[in-house]
This record gives structure tokens, C-alpha cells and sequence, in this order.
């Protein structure tokens, strides 16, 4: 700890709600009872740490949270600097009447990725690779405890949504463009928060969780305006009731059942078809906020806005403050317009047009949070687990994630895995980049290439590993002395917006990388890994590759990537996205009545040497083994018959995959994961005929 590190709080008054021995509801109730409206206000507002300056602001107006927006790091950004700063402003916090202590808030979405020298897991979209939600849990846990150390209780994660257009650039915070896979990967909640009654929240290795965002930001659609901006990010969901349901509420369902701790609305608007509105605001709609997630769903936790996402709403900004609040907005992030927002709100309240009642459900609700933390009792950070801050342990999980998360996706001759005994000639703009292979949300908000924290990058991991390496970024010189070569493109880091798209690239590789494709797969056998948070368009190029792997973006280890290179461990990841053939294609998703993609969703190879043969007849033992594991209700049998039946169906088809084949495969991996295992036999026996 810090030798500045202030002594927990001494009970100045003996009042109920500083007793830790009465339960939270009264020591709520208690305290709420004793607020005036200015207080409560401000525990409703939460501003940027960076725009506080010292920090007076905190006890003159109350402010109830301060939040890092990505990349509002201290200086220098380490451990003890992050939590001799966060004491710093509970410090301020304990000046106030009632000692209220604020909850700090950063997006750790993959390890506590504003940290130097974290431990950075692969983006969502490669831990829905994985399909592992074990894995899913002990990377949310390893994040928490990176993050709890350096005295931050509450993250702005996981991100639920359910990506369904890889044109939007946050496409890789999402699990896949299937809700049951999303569902499934909700496992980090308890990584993150512990036991589903928030009883472990005030342990030194948890944080409050938010769900995020509420709800179909995965769904936007994609055009252009005539300003020539991008809709896709921030814009319109336009679905059916039914859809807005299946695909994009059922993943909160499961959150709020999770006990996630807080939510946060969308940005974008939901156009639900046919009930005569049009789109709204997400941060408008009660009927959502209200009405589905705290009435329907029983979410009792609190909801916090977006970054200035009330200054999206129509009308003037009282009519911002009111509409969101009354729509169900508990605290509003307001990164520098918290003085503005905090009297407006007061005002509003006074006018009636926000009731006390709404007032005081708000901020009961973000008390309740604050007391199960133990911020009343601790407020400061307790860094007693920060030696475990990118430690050899946390990197390991980070490293079976990487490795977990490769799909391999082509395996012509079986080039992959590698032998030590090869010589192999490396090359690409995403080899030896541990900034690329990171993407963004790291160290700053967009990220960076380049080195910029610890870990290996992957031509790292396989000299580590062993491997008889010769790099050249740009393929300068490729011969044919090499058993093979490894080609490593893909994109640069983005967040949020459109990311490459904007610049022009679409989804394609850039020149540069078709270059390094076209003149290391002319010279020898060549396995092409693509780094980027979706797919890349590859076309008549797959002709020429060999292997082709989605190695999505895999965090700091790229010891993982290099396990499954070099064959430590077996391929085992499968898409969490369909893998288009084209941008015309766009949106594509499984479940789609025409569907003709590169690689189907669900599809991964696996260089695991036991996929079965005997075509048929084992598909139909397999199928009888589905459905005893459907009357038994045994997921393990069940799992086992239609994991072993895709083997079967992929390796037979190679990559040559037709409509008739993609459309019943992908369909197989969604019957998996909702547990229809007769059902996704029958699927891929249809894909077996097909192929
Ligand atoms: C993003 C959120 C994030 C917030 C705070 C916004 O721009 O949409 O996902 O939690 O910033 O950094």
C-alpha cells in the first residue's frame, strides 16, 4: 500500500447506517431518511476523473461516483498510483456529512486493461471462440482481482451484446451473433462479482459488473448518412417484438439472474416494428428500463447512462435530465457536465416533474451497491493482491484463453500444427505487434500498435516455444528454403465507431497484407492468421493459403497462440460469427433463410488427433446417443455426440463448403448450446449429405 494511504474511517456519529451488523435494506433506509435533495442528487451524478482536477468538487457537490473514461490513467500509470489517487478522492468523500463513499468505475472489458503491465485477455469475441464459459469465469475473475487491487470496485462490463453487422466496430466486444452463446459466456458475471447474492462483493479480488448495453446495440443497422458518418455504431435497431426478445433481451435475462449489479442503456435508438412509435433513445424508453429490465426481468441492482448519452435525448437539457430519470436512469454519467446535471436535476425535482419517490429509489438502489461493496467500512483500496497484478498465474489464464480462442479454419496437408524441426520464415503486419494483437480498449481508448505494456507477441511465442524462426515484416525475399511460412495480418487497433471501415479498408485486408499473403503463399506452404476483431474478407485468396486461422485478438499472450501453433495444444476454437464471403453478404448471420458464407458460424477444425470417420453410420450411433442424452437431460453425453459429429461433417467437407451444407451446420452449434442435441445431430447429418 501506499505510505499516503489514509486509515479506514473512524464512526463519527454512531448512526444506524454506518453499523455493519444491520442489513443493507436498513442501513438504506436509514440513511436515505437523513439526505437532503442536494445529496442524493449527487450521488445520482458521476464525473470524469480528469475533470475534478484535486477533487474539491467531490464534497461540494456531493458527487457520488468518479469514473476513468478509457485511458484516464494517473501518472505514472501503476498500481499504487491508481490507488493513492482513488484514495485521494475518498479522502474528499469522507470530508462530506455523511461520509458517503464514492464507487469508482473504469471498462476492464478485457483484464484490467487501463493498467500497464495488466494481464489482457483475447477481446469477447475470442472467449466466445473458446466456448468454454469455465474459461469465461476465470478470466472475469482474474480481471476482477486485477482491478479490485488497485482499488477500483466497479467495472463497465461484460458487454452482452449480441453483434449481428461486423461492419460495427464493436463487433469484437461481443461474445457472437448468437444469444445463446452470448448466454452461455455469462459466466464472467461470476468471475467478475462473485456469488449471484453479492455476497462476495466486498471480498479484495471482486467488482460490481455492468451489463452493457441496454438493449440491442448489437442490432444497429448499417448505412451512411449524407454527412458521410456511419449509423452503425449509435444508431438503429429496427426488430419485431419477437426478435427484440429472442436476440437481444434474453442475454439480460440471464445477467439479471446472474445477479449483475448494474446496467447501462445503449446509445443507440430501438425501433420495434409495427407498435407506431418509430426509434427512441434507449436512455428515453421506460417502457425498457422501467417496464422490462427492473419490472419484468426484476433487476434490482442500478442502471448508470452512457458517456453524455442524455445529451443525444431531443428537447432541451432539463427535459434530458427528466426523461432519462424518470425513464429509470438511476446515475448519469456525466463526465463534465456533472455541475450542470446535478442542479437540473434538483430543479426538475423540486418542479415535480421528477418525483422524491423516483429520487429516492435511485439512490437507494446505488447505496444498496455501495454498502454490499464494503465501501462504508473500507473505502480506501486495499492493494493486498496487487503482486498478483500480471503475475505468472493470471498470465496463464490469459494464455489458455489466446490459445482456446484460435479457430482454424482451413487445414490443407495438415500444415498445422508445426514441428521445431521446421524451418519457418514468419511475416506480416501483425506478427510481432503486441499492440495490434491487444486492439483497443488498451492502455488508451483506442489503443495503439506497437509495444505499449508486457506480454509476448506471437512470433515472440514461437521462438519461446521453440520454433526455428526467420521474421521479415514486409515478406521481403520469401524462398522456398522454408518448410513453411506463417503470415500474421489483420487489422489495428479501434474502438467504438467503425473502426477500419472508415479509413476505407471495409473488411478487406490491406494491400500491404495481400502483399505478404500472396508472396509468402507463392513461395512455400503458408498458414495465414488473421488479427482482428472480426472477420476479414479473404476471397479467391483461400485458394492459395494452406491453413487459415481467426486468431481475433488475442490479449498479451502470445505464448497461447504460439501453444496451438506449435501443437502444445490442440486447435479447438469455433467461430462466434459467421465468416462472410463478401461485404455484400453483410448482415449474415445463422438462422438466416439464405446463407451461403466462407465459413459457416460454429465452424473450427481441430488438430486434435481423434476425429471420428466412418461417415454415416457414426453419425447415426451418435444420433442415438443424442437423444438418450436428451431424455436424461445429460449435457455431457450430449455435448460429446454433436462435438464429435462436427468434427466428423468438417473434416469430410474440407473447405469446400455450400449453402446446403453452412445453413444446417451453423444451426447444429446453436441446438448445442440451447441444448437440443437430437435436434443438432439431425442438423448435421443433413450438412453430411450436403457436403
Ligand atoms: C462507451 C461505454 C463505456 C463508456 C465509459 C462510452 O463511450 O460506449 O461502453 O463504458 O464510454 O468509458
Amino acid at each position: 500500500a501506499p505510505a499516503e494511504t489514509p486509515q479506514i474511517v473512524i464512526d463519527a456519529h454512531g448512526l444506524p447506517y454506518l453499523d455493519p451488523k444491520l442489513p443493507v435494506k436498513k442501513r438504506v433506509a436509514d440513511l436515505v431518511s437523513r439526505m437532503s435533495l442536494e445529496e442524493k442528487a449527487g450521488q445520482m451524478t458521476q464525473a470524469e476523473r480528469g475533470a475534478i482536477g484535486a477533487g474539491g468538487d467531490i464534497a461540494s457537490y456531493d458527487l457520488g461516483s468518479l469514473l476513468s473514461g478509457g485511458g484516464s490513467t494517473p501518472t505514472p500509470n501503476t498500481p499504487a498510483a491508481w490507488a493513492k489517487m482513488i484514495d485521494g478522492y475518498q479522502l474528499r468523500a469522507q470530508a462530506t456529512r455523511f461520509q458517503i463513499p464514492l464507487i469508482y468505475g473504469v471498462d476492464a472489458v478485457h483484464g484490467h486493461n487501463n493498467l500497464t503491465g495488466a494481464t489482457i485477455m483475447p477481446h469477447n469475441i475470442g472467449i466466445g471462440a473458446t466456448r468454454d464459459p469455465g474459461l469465461a469465469e476465470k478470466a472475469g475473475a482474474v480481471t476482477a482481482a486485477e482491478v479490485r487491487a488497485t482499488g477500483i470496485p466497479w467495472d463497465f462490463a461484460p458487454c452482452l451484446c449480441v453483434t449481428r453487422d461486423e461492419r460495427w466496430g464493436r463487433s469484437y466486444e461481443s461474445f457472437g451473433e448468437d444469444p445463446a452463446l452470448v448466454k452461455s459466456m455469462e459466466t464472467v458475471i461470476q468471475g467478475l462479482q462473485g456469488a449471484r447474492d453479492g455476497k462476495d462483493l466486498k471480498d479484495d479480488d471482486k467488482v460490481l459488473a455492468t451489463a452493457k448495453h441496454f438493449v440491442g446495440d448489437g442490432g444497429t443497422e448499417y448505412g451512411s448518412s449524407t454527412t458521410g458518418s456511419y449509423t452503425i455504431d449509435q444508431g438503429v435497431t429496427k426488430v419485431t417484438r419477437q426478435q427484440l426478445e429472442a436476440v437481444h433481451l434474453a442475454p439480460y435475462q440471464t445477467a439479471v439472474d446472474r445477479g449483475i449489479g448494474s446496467v447501462m442503456p445503449s446509445y443507440s435508438s430501438l425501433d420495434i416494428l409495427g407498435d407506431g412509435q418509430g426509434p427512441v433513445k434507449m436512455h428515453a424508453r421506460a417502457d425498457m428500463i422501467n417496464g422490462v429490465l427492473k419490472g419484468r426481468m426484476g433487476f434490482d441492482g442500478f442502471v448508470i447512462s452512457d458517456w453524455n448519452a442524455i445529451d443525444q435525448l431531443p428537447g432541451d437539457y432539463a427535459s434530458h435530465v427528466r426523461t432519462s430519470v424518470n425513464a429509470g436512469v438511476d446515475m448519469m454519467m456525466v463526465p463534465y457536465s456533472y455541475k450542470d446535471f446535478r442542479t437540473t436535476l434538483i430543479d426538475e425535482t423540486t418542479a415535480g416533474r421528477v418525483s422524491a419517490k423516483r429520487i429516492d429509489d435511485a439512490v437507494s438502489r446505488i447505496l444498496t451497491q455501495k454498502f454490499k461493496l464494503g465501501l462504508f467500512e473500507k473505502p480506501y483500496a486495499d492493494t493486498s493482491g496487487a503482486a498478483q497484478i500480471g503475475s505468472a498465474g493470471h498470465r496463464a489464464v490469459a494464455r489458455e484463453a489466446a490459445a482456446k480462442s484460435q479457430v482454424l479454419l482451413k487445414n490443407a496437408a495438415g500444415v498445422l500444427p508445426l514441428k521445431k524441426s521446421q524451418k519457418v520464415y514468419v511475416a506480416g503486419s501483425n506478427a510481432d505487434d503486441l499492440g495490434n494483437q491487444t486492439g483497443g480498449w488498451t492502455i488508451t481508448w483506442q489503443g495503439a500498435s506497437g509495444k505499449h505494456t508486457d506480454g509476448t507477441t506471437i512470433l515472440q511465442g514461437m521462438r519461446n516455444a521453440g520454433g526455428d524462426v526467420t521474421y521479415s515484416k514486409d515478406a521481403s525475399a520469401p524462398t522456398s528454403g522454408y518448410d513453411v511460412g506463417v503470415v500474421v495480418v489483420g487489422e489495428t487497433p479501434y474502438a467504438e465507431g467503425v473502426g477500419d471501415v472508415g479509413n476505407g479498408n471495409d473488411l478487406a485486408l490491406t494491400p500491404a497484407d495481400q502483399a505478404a499473403v500472396d508472396k509468402v503463399c507463392a513461395a512455400m506452404k503458408c498458414a495465414v492468421l488473421i488479427v482482428s476483431g472480426r472477420p476479414q474478407l479473404i476471397g479467391d485468396r483461400l485458394g492459395q493459403i494452406d491453413a487459415l486461422v481467426a486468431s481475433w485478438l488475442p490479449g498479451t499472450e502470445g505464448d497461447g497462440v504460439a501453444d496451438v501453433l506449435y501443437g502444445k495444444r490442440a486447435f479447438t476454437g469455433q467461430l462466434p460469427v459467421t465468416w462472410p464471403k463478401s461485404e455484400t453478404q453483410l448482415p449474415i448471420n445463422v438462422g438466416d433463410t439464405s446463407y451461403d458464407p466462407q465459413f459457416p458460424y460454429g465452424w473450427g477444425l481441430t488438430t486434435q488427433t481423434k476425429v471420428p470417420g466412418g461417415g454415416e453410420a457414426t453419425l447415426k450411433a451418435l444420433t442415438l446417443a443424442a437423444r438418450a442424452a436428451d431424455r436424461t437431460g445429460s449435457t455431457q453425453l450430449g455435448r460429446a455426440a454433436v462435438t464429435k459429429a462436427r468434427l466428423l461433417v468438417q473434416q469430410s467437407a474440407g473447405s469446400t463448403i455450400t449453402p446446403a451444407l453452412a445453413k444446417p451446420f451453423a444451426e447444429a452449434d446453436h441446438l448445442l448450446l440451447t441444448a437440443h442435441y437430437t435436434q443438432a445431430l439431425t442438423k448435421l447429418l443433413e450438412a453430411y449429405r450436403a457436403r
